[in-house]
């Protein structure tokens, strides 16, 4: 596949903000004013929400598209809403929404996103696809393949961040590698950072959208209101105009290369001692498994099982300690550690299942020595 960007611009990011939802006609107008002044590209606003529980707003419907139709004309700015059905696009393309986006709550199914697809067929229209609730890479690839298939090249992708049960830090954990990935496999698909849905709160919003530009995302999407407090929906996420506009003008944006060859000259000199370090690395995580297996080979000739819990636990509590104390992050060594130990199994399952070398003597003798050590004095 290969894509257009959905919105031609030299500036980056491309900002899209406005509210989760659109309550009153005022109350878009106003916000999308106030938006226009801090220089956006896209207003945002929900018009058909996809509410987690029944009795929660829904959206004022149909009515609200001629909200986003005097955005565009009066405030001239360019508006996007989410459509969920094929009649949702109908109606949105008939009032001449500008871009149109899939939710996570869209993506995630294949029915409504080929229902969109189909009434897209023939229709050249911006669409930005929001990843999946669950972090499921080819469900996204697979919502945006589908609308690909209609025939609609202008797509993007958006980073809303992923539901995980009992996560506390973020309201959608962002688990930045799985939009990495999909840049990887698609470098000119434009990537978009919705932090409003990642992080829940505004607290962390400013951190988050500076970690994706950092990270090259083509653009943000935030969403802004004028009173937050009294927000339909998403209000505890939601900030206002003000708000935004220090937000955005605290962000740094980061050049994806330079022509400077000092620069190039430098970065190659540290990334030649990474190179020879990750070659260190693995030259002694080869050397750990080598000690694993004969470690395997010992058990095996006493019979003793390969997992033996305490010893897992005190590995992991002195990496833990150490690790930390080097200033490594607590995920990152509990990751490191238990690849590592898995990897370990792994070598010693190996060596212990392997048949026995022909001079090797297992004798019953030698297993009812073993039982008979193991069994309880
Ligand atoms: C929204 O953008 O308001 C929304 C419902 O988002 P998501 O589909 O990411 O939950
Ligand atoms: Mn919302």
């Amino acid at each position: 596949m290969t894509f257009e960007p959905v919105f031609e611009t030299q500036q980056r990011p491309l900002l899209v903000a406005g509210p989760c939802s659109a309550e009153s006609e005022a109350q878009v107008l106003e916000v999308a004013k106030a938006l226009k002044t801090v220089g956006i590209h896209l207003f945002r606003a929900g018009i058909w929400k996809p509410r987690t529980r029944p009795n929660s707003f829904e959206g004022v419907g149909y009515e609200g598209l001629g909200w986003l139709k005097r955005v565009r004309e009066e405030v001239q700015l360019p508006v996007t809403t989410e459509v969920a059905k094929g009649k949702h696009v109908d109606a949105v393309l008939e009032h001449g929404i500008d871009v149109l986006w899939l939710g996570a709550r869209t993506t995630v199914n294949p029915f409504s996103v080929q229902e969109i697809a189909d009434a897209l067929q023939g229709v050249d229209v911006p669409v930005m696809v929001k990843n999946p609730l669950n972090a499921d890479i080819q469900l996204w690839i697979g919502a945006i393949e589908r609308i690909y298939k209609a025939g609609v090249r202008r797509i993007a992708a958006v980073h809303r961040g992923f539901y995980k049960y009992g996560e506390k830090r973020y309201r959608n954990i962002p688990y930045w590698q799985i939009p990495i990935e999909l840049k990887r496999q698609f470098p000119d698909l434009q990537l978009i950072c919705d932090h409003s849905h990642i992080c829940g709160i505004p607290v962390l919003l400013q951190q988050t959208a500076q970690r994706a530009l950092d990270l090259n995302y083509d653009g943000l999407m935030t969403e802004v209101h004028p009173n937050p407090p009294a927000a339909l929906s998403d209000s505890r996420q939601q900030i206002t105009p003000v708000e935004y506009d220090q937000m955005v003008r605290s962000l740094v944006v980061r050049a994806p290369g330079t022509e400077d060859s000092l620069f190039w000259r430098e970065l190659d000199h540290i990334r030649r001692q990474i190179d020879e370090i990750d070659d260190e690395v693995f030259q002694l995580f080869s050397e750990r498994m080598k000690l694993a297996e004969q470690i395997g080979i010992h058990k095996r000739n006493r019979n003793i099982s390969i997992y033996q819990p305490e010893r897992w636990s005190r590995i992991r509590e002195r990496i833990l300690s150490k690790g930390t104390s080097l200033n490594l992050a607590k995920e990152f060594l509990s990751a490191v550690i238990d690849a590592v130990h898995q990897e370990s199994i792994q070598h010693q399952g190996e060596v212990m299942n392997r048949p026995m070398d022909p001079g090797h003597k297992a004798s019953s003798g030698e297993l009812k020595s073993v039982k008979s050590e193991n069994s309880p004095k």
